[in-house]
């Protein structure tokens, strides 16, 4: 039996190699009154924190199969309709039947009411708490200056504050470095966008944070930008907040 198992788990980590299916490695996010939130990285935009029983997918995208191994959502956390935030073949592929989906009101027109009770809709300013205790405050998310033909219009996408415990984790969407950015008041750790044309440079990224001033930030959907610029003109301007490096996008 025993011969049975581990040739059973040989074939099955055979085929996690040949498949691709390797469960992300988390990493401590932050440390809160009711324990660890645990960061997974997926690619670009996507990730998932567990906290305290609750697993958190932010904009999945990738193929269900990239979330292999990690526990099925509680909660979905949907920005705006870009396909690198909005993927309804991974939405299809996850199993999100005890979740709650979250999204602004143009996501939910783009992909309907495919969720019936657990979708959610939330315009900027908006905030909602689950039964788990997850609080989620929805941020705007824009282009300046604001207008209705731009990339990222006012009120089209949601960036979101999440409340874990004694714990706020501020997620950019995509946006440039907006005055309701600036004017975030202890954030533990943000996840801020950078990339042109699609939302803002380094240099505006950097100035932004340095404004609201997190204890740590980890630039995120930053395809092709210079994280390491961004690092030094953070710390030129206020050297106690932590900039995480990490590789976003790594071949999984
Ligand atoms: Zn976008």
């Amino acid at each position: 039996m025993k011969t049975f198992l581990s040739m059973l788990s040989a074939a099955v980590l055979v085929l996690a190699a040949t498949t691709g299916w390797a469960a992300p490695k988390g990493e401590t996010l932050v440390t809160t009154a009711q324990g660890d939130v645990t960061l997974y990285r997926i690619q670009h935009a996507s990730f998932v924190l567990e906290w305290h029983g609750q697993t958190i997918y932010v904009d999945p995208t990738q193929g269900a199969e990239a979330y292999a191994g990690l526990p099925t959502a509680d909660v979905v956390l949907l920005t705006h309709g870009h396909g690198d935030h909005l993927d309804s073949n991974t939405l299809n592929g996850l199993d999100l039947r005890k979740a709650l989906v979250i999204m602004p009101q143009a996501v939910a027109d783009e992909i309907g009411e495919r969720f019936g009770h657990a979708q959610t809709i939330m315009a900027n300013g908006e905030t909602v708490h689950t039964d788990a205790g997850v609080g989620i405050h929805a941020m705007p998310m824009y282009h300046l200056p604001p207008s209705d033909d731009a990339y990222h219009p006012k009120g089209w996408g949601n960036g979101y504050v999440l409340t874990l415990a004694d714990k706020r984790i501020y997620i950019s969407g995509d946006t440039q470095g907006i005055e309701e950015m600036r004017d975030l008041d202890n954030i533990d750790v943000a996840f801020v966008c950078m990339n042109l044309p699609y939302t803002m440079d380094v240099e505006e990224a950097a100035d932004a944070v340095a404004d609201f001033a997190p204890a740590v930030v980890y630039p995120y959907h930053y395809r092709g930008q210079d994280t390491e610029r961004f690092r030094e003109l953070v710390n030129q301007r206020e050297p106690e907040i932590e900039v995480r490096l990490r590789d976003w996008y790594a071949p999984r």
